[in-house]
């Protein structure tokens, strides 16, 4: 039987590649793993950066998105939007990602955006470089962070979604599935329900 198969921000696995060096033992990806088929990226030790490492962060200037380590004045940019792009060309198939919150490489919606040269942020958060490519690539596909999904609902909702993307996989015909899905999808839309009954 398949599982549904999640990408996630190799550091949520455990995995020392912080640029501090700790390790983060997420409770959700530790319950989950049993259940789905985990693949883990670090897109910042991808693009050669070592452990520990010299903090970096978004930076906006001239309407632009940079990812900068600010300390040594370095703009990994391109190198991260290539690799993001590669990265993804690679995938063939995936159900769901869940990625590090406020990180710039991985937040999707959290992440501190810098002034060039200033130590403070300004009000407006933003996204990662890498997150971005994904968001802009996968538009229907579920994409989370750790720290959202400590919320219940959002937890659920989540759960619910690429378990039944996985199920619509899994199913032989579109007949089965909605016959077996039934309850849930008038669960969420009564009316797209009975469109989909007439279409099935
Ligand atoms: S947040 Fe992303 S880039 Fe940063 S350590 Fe974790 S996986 Fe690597």
């Amino acid at each position: 039987m398949r599982k549904p198969k999640l990408i996630i921000s190799k550091c949520l696995n455990s995995e020392k590649c912080r640029y501090n060096g700790q390790a983060y033992d997420d409770k959700v990806i530790s319950l989950l793993r049993k259940y789905v088929d985990l693949e883990t990226v670090c897109p910042e030790t991808e693009i050669g950066l070592k452990v520990p490492r010299n903090p970096i962060r978004i930076e906006k200037y001239d309407n632009k998105y940079k990812l900068v380590e600010p300390s040594d004045n370095i703009d990994y940019t391109s190198q991260m939007m290539e690799f993001a792009e590669e990265f993804l060309s690679n995938i063939d198939d995936v159900d769901g990602f869940i990625l590090k919150s406020k990180s710039p490489s991985c937040g999707i919606r959290d992440v501190k955006v810098y002034p060039k040269n200033q130590k403070c942020s300004i009000n407006k958060k933003g996204q990662g470089i890498f997150s971005s490519k994904i968001i802009e690539k996968y538009s229907t596909i579920p994409i989370e962070d750790e720290g959202r999904l400590k919320n219940y609902n959002i937890r659920d909702e989540f759960l619910t979604k690429i378990f039944t993307i996985n199920n619509l996989k899994c199913e032989n015909s579109i007949w089965d599935f909605h016959n077996k899905n039934s309850l849930l999808l008038k669960s969420y839309n009564e009316d797209i329900y009975n469109d989909l009954n007439i279409i099935v």
